[in-house]
């Protein structure tokens, strides 16, 4: 090696990382070094792949299957790196190389998926498998390589392969241009309060964010509001300027439909054209039939039936509270129909008439400190899981913190990384990755997990406090990193989080239910001036509060859905005008014009920054269908801690990762397949599911 140059040399992805965790080096990886060490861990990989592909001896599932599971090491580093930076601490650098390298990326998975000589081995092995003695665990992955090569056009005649590789490229530019475009548009716009009376309405603490959010876009002693729905939501719900919610508003709802260089309109006809056409080339009438076949769900009738069955209560809840709402505007002597600008605030105000519940009142019993310790503290209570936090491992931004975890005898169960604040270089959202998946192929190797958050930072000194929607986010993504952290199976293709779309919402929005649990409030929910514990009547007015304007929450989320499956449905979707059919869409669902849909095509990251969950947005009320009967096996025990039903969750779904079918998965766990009532009861539309 010694013709590299010093430059070369000082790549951090070529060096073996520090014990005892080899965590990236971050202070030391600069963007240049990204392209050199993509493009020798690629070339690594295809070595490895055509190894395996060009060997004599007959496929087994050691020589083939094995030593894929083991390929490609190399470069599942210098992704999930960069993918982590891309999300959470992104600049105009990292976002060229973004560019470049996601069709080198998506060309790349093509070369493996579409190799003849490779599909040819697995395809044998598939079709041997009752002689091959597998294990259970080995089975399920021969089957998940045989159904994903299939699935990425393998066996197909050499011109649709080489369309379908050319579709695949071109689609992963696209995902990347878009999300690229939505965070552009956030960055370029920030509502600032210049004068005392814009600020009518807010409390102290969305005061402070906005002070904070503006001196973190360089403009100290101002207020900013910006588009990360952490800034934006408690401003249109507690601002009294009708005329900056409405602009603020308009902003929020034009992300990526502007018009200009950032305008994403004509980038989702051409994905969704796309998409089909790659669904058809593999033998599927529509992209949603392709998504939905290797889903729980199945169908797209399925999906259909379940958004059908919520979609009716949660709509007549939403026109019921809209009366409500506008009886309200009407007794403030306001000469207007409410507007979608307008629901947030009102329903504010009908929250504390209705709940006696003010968000300014909860607030300083939700800092989050005292939350991060409720979601470890849950997590000691069900799985024996101790947290200890670490200030000498490399972070890619000083917010950071990281936390050693290990499990009920002491061992070591991972690293938990939380990166919790909204800043300007950072995507908009909650996520969960990994830094490293679990596996124990060649001797134990624990998981690197990640939840990134976008709360608004409180000021200089003060605790950060949080809404009770934040916790629950902050619960919710935590339910993802013990998916990945509890992981305990051999091979890396199916650890930890790598299961179907509508199965993986299974533990995050399960965990959601701990924080509405009153034992763990009473402990964990203090005044972070006084210590004192939330009041006992407060804390039952906020449970109370639960199921205060789901209708609006569910109609927002579904009409979502409905579209991001319409959508993968139309028969030629590269006609399309995204808003127009969108329009469409909600005009046939009466959808209220009150409110608005959670996330607009135009910025819909979830199916257009890559395909996570295109025709798959479904997928949070598919699981939480799972999570809300699954939450009722705790509560039918009498003990929300039950240890017999916690182990059950162990070992069934959260250690199990993707070793299992995800129904077979759920039978074990529960006795039985779940069905839509508890989701009904939990959004408190009951009544309406018994008719
Ligand atoms: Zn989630």
């Amino acid at each position: 090696m010694g013709s590299l140059k010093d430059s070369e040399h000082a790549n951090p992805f070529l060096d073996v990382w520090a014990p005892p965790h080899e965590t990236p080096p971050f202070a030391a990886i600069r963007p240049e070094h990204f392209r050199p060490a993509f493009d020798s861990a690629m070339a690594d990989h295809i070595g490895e792949i055509e190894a395996i592909a060009s060997q004599t001896d007959n496929p087994s599932f050691a020589n083939t299957i094995v030593a894929l599971e083991r390929s490609g090491q190399a470069l599942d580093r210098v992704s999930s790196v960069f993918h982590a930076l891309a999300g959470a601490h992104t600049n105009d650098a990292l976002m060229a190389i973004e560019r470049e390298m996601s069709p080198l990326l998506a060309a790349h998975r093509n070369r493996i998926h579409l190799h003849d000589g490779l599909y040819a081995r697995i395809k044998t092995l598939w079709d041997r498998r009752a002689a091959l003695e597998l294990t259970p665990e080995q089975a399920r992955v021969l089957e998940r390589y045989a159904v994903t090569f299939r699935r990425a056009g393998a066996g197909l005649p050499a011109a649709a392969k080489s369309r379908v590789a050319a579709i695949g490229e071109r689609l992963a530019a696209l995902g990347t241009a878009f999300s690229q475009n939505v965070l552009a548009d956030e960055q370029a716009y920030a509502l600032v309060l210049d004068r005392e009376e814009d600020l009518d309405g807010l409390s102290e603490g969305v005061r402070a964010a906005a002070r904070a959010a503006a001196a973190e876009r360089g403009m100290p002693d101002k207020h900013a509001i910006t588009l990360a729905r952490s800034s934006i939501e408690p401003f249109l719900r507690s601002s009294a300027r009708r005329d900056l919610r409405e602009k603020a508003y308009g902003a929020w709802i034009a992300r990526g439909n502007g018009g200009g260089a950032t305008d994403n309109k004509a980038i989702i006809a051409e994905t969704v054209g796309l998409r089909a056409e790659r669904a058809r080339l593999i033998g599927y009438p529509t992209f949603a039939h392709y998504r939905l076949d290797d889903a729980m769900a199945k169908t797209p009738e399925a999906v259909r039936a379940l958004l059908d069955r919520v979609w009716s209560p949660a709509r007549a809840r939403a026109m019921a509270d809209r009366d409500s709402l506008q009886e309200l505007v009407q007794q403030e002597g306001g000469n207007f129909d409410l507007a979608a600008w307008d629901w947030r605030y009102y329903a504010e105000k009908l929250r504390k008439v209705r709940c006696d519940i003010d968000a300014a009142e909860i607030a300083p019993y939700l800092a989050l400190d005292n939350m991060i310790a409720a979601a470890f503290d849950t997590a000691h209570r069900l799985f024996g899981l101790t947290f200890r936090e670490l200030h000498d491992v490399p972070v890619w931004h000083a917010d950071v913190r990281v936390w050693e975890v290990s499990g009920p005898g002491g061992q070591f169960r991972g690293l938990f990384f939380g990166d919790y604040f909204a800043r300007s270089s950072k995507r908009s959202g909650a996520w969960m990755t990994t830094l490293r998946t679990q596996r124990k192929l060649d001797g134990e190797l624990r998981p690197l997990v990640i939840n990134v958050m976008n709360f608004a930072k409180a000021g200089e000194g003060e605790p950060t406090l949080l809404s009770f929607d934040d916790a629950r986010t902050l619960f919710h993504e935590f339910g993802h990193a013990l998916h990945a952290l509890m992981s305990d199976v051999t091979f890396p293709m199916i650890s930890g989080t790598r299961v179907a779309t509508d199965f993986v919402e299974l533990p995050s929005q399960l965990y959601e239910h701990w924080l509405e649990q009153p034992e763990v409030l009473r402990r964990f929910a203090l005044h972070h001036r006084t210590g004192e514990p939330i009041p006992e009547d407060l804390l039952h007015r906020l449970l109370a509060a639960r199921t205060f304007d789901q209708g609006f929450a569910t109609v927002e989320y579904v009409a979502s859905a409905l579209v991001d499956l319409a959508l993968h449905l139309a028969p030629e979707p590269d006609k399309i005008d995204p808003v127009a059919f969108e329009a469409d869409v909600l005009a046939r669902i009466g959808m209220p014009a009150e409110i608005g849909m959670r996330h607009r095509s135009p910025h819909f990251l979830h199916v257009f920054a890559g395909s996570g969950y295109a025709a798959g947005y479904y997928s949070y009320m598919w699981s939480e269908v799972l999570d809300a009967d699954a939450f009722e096996a705790f509560r039918e025990t009498g003990d929300v801690f039950d240890p017999a039903t916690a182990a059950r969750l162990r070992d069934d779904i959260l250690a199990a990762g993707g070793s299992r079918d995800p129904g077979e998965a759920y039978r074990a766990f529960r006795g039985r397949l779940p069905t839509a009532d508890a989701l009904l009861r939990k959004r408190g539309f009951a009544a309406a599911a018994t008719g």
